[in-house]
């Protein structure tokens, strides 16, 4: 069983939406009032900002529900960092909302009642909503156009990975090479990285004019909103391809092992500065939390392993050195001249790692605590470097990544 959550545009009539925005108002006006008492008493702490202002909020109107997610949103900052509330969100739980899959309407408790508003599905959302085992609440929310949105949190059953046997799949991240499996199936960043290069050459021109006070004008910062919201919708999208295209090349029972991300900044080589500068803007966590919740649902377990000179160990010989990695794609052997993408020697060795019989440099623990522990399973199948040369031969550019 998983938790997700599953953004849904809602089609409200024109009398729902005034009904949301007055809801979405009240709550905002609810959490300020609790943020100010909370600084008068300096007191943060849920449970006692609840018996100082549960009260008012409900004299103002609030539900008892809408009066303790208020208190919660509160409680929940240390106070100094939020100064004011918008009225562009509200939060339900569980007896506040529901969900009818039939005619595929949410229903919500708001201060003009209870509403029934249609929800506006794609094949994704109905394929989760299906699935899905329950809804423990959601968060409505007010776009910047006014549109509104629900944030549903579903529980999804997920299928129980079949104990052992499976591949195990290691993973490396980068940018040139967006993702590379120890399968030998990569994934190219080169369209990707081009959107993101022109982005990124768009807002520093953008950023210059709205530093010079005279050309610092309303359409100035719109424009620098609409960039930023469409490069923001641009990589989310290219990074759900991109875990769906991974997850779905493993079979049920497969485990993917994935570096433990801790370390990941700092790991990779040189680079220059719009490399680095690319490298720091990409969203790796958000990948991994991508991957987590899709192999999930595939029945594909994820392991993180630790990361430290899994770009320098080498398949063949185990002789580990920083002298392997040559440059950001090549590795070869200083002791036994084996040779190969830097990427995949790093994929290969995240997968020696999560089977727990790695070529690890002394004094490194090969297996994070609290990964699949050792002997449980069956010793899995790791996918050789021949059969790795032949795919790569076979199909060099077919697995690349587009992006239209
Ligand atoms: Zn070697």
């Amino acid at each position: 069983m998983q938790t997700l959550t599953l953004r849904c545009t809602l089609k409200p009539t024109p009398e729902q939406a005034a009904a949301l925005e007055a809801t979405a108002r009240r709550f905002a006006e609810g959490c300020n009032h609790a943020l100010r008492v909370a600084k008068e008493h300096g007191e943060f702490r849920r449970f006692k900002l609840h018996r100082l202002v549960y009260r008012d909020l409900r004299a103002m109107g609030l539900s008892a529900n809408l009066a303790v997610q208020a208190i919660a949103r509160v409680g929940r900052k240390k106070g100094s960092r939020a100064r004011f509330y918008q009225p562009t969100s509200c939060a339900f739980d569980q007896r506040t909302l529901s969900l009818r899959g039939e005619d595929e309407t949410v229903s919500l408790s708001t201060v003009r009642g209870r509403l029934r508003i249609p929800l506006k599905l794609g094949n994704y959302q109905r394929g989760l909503l299906a699935r899905a085992r329950g809804v423990q609440g959601g968060v409505l929310t007010q776009g910047p156009r006014g549109k509104w949105y629900i944030n549903l949190v579903l529980r999804i059953e997920t299928p129980t990975p079949p104990g052992g046997g499976g591949t195990i799949v290691g993973l490396d991240m980068g940018q040139k090479t967006l993702a590379m499996l120890s399968s030998g199936v990569r994934f190219s960043g080169g369209p990707l990285k081009g959107v993101r290069l022109r982005y990124l050459k768009k807002r520093a021109e953008v950023r210059s004019r709205l530093d010079r006070p005279s050309q610092r004008t309303r359409g100035v910062k719109r424009l620098w909103e609409r960039l930023t919201r469409r490069e923001a919708r641009f990589v989310s999208h290219a990074l759900h391809a991109l875990a769906k295209r991974i997850v779905d090349g493993l079979e049920p029972g497969d485990t993917l092992a994935v570096e433990d991300l801790t370390h990941l900044r700092g790991r990779t080589a040189r680079r220059g500065s719009t490399e680095r500068h690319l490298h720091h803007l990409w969203p790796y966590a958000k990948l991994r939390s991508l991957l987590g919740y899709k192999a999930a649902l595939r029945g594909v377990r994820v392991v993180a392993v630790d990361p430290r000179h899994t770009s320098q160990g080498c398949p063949r010989c185990g002789h580990t050195a920083r002298e392997n990695r040559r440059s950001q794609a090549l590795f070869r052997c200083t002791a036994c001249g084996f040779q190969h993408n830097a990427g995949w020697v790093a994929a290969y060795n995240v997968a020696l790692r999560a089977r727990g019989c790695s070529p690890v440099p002394q004094g490194i623990v090969a297996r994070r605590a609290g990964s699949t522990g050792e002997g449980r399973c069956k010793p899995a199948r790791i996918l050789r470097v021949s059969s790795v040369h032949r795919l790569l031969s076979e199909s060099p550019n077919q697995n690349a990544l587009a992006f239209g």
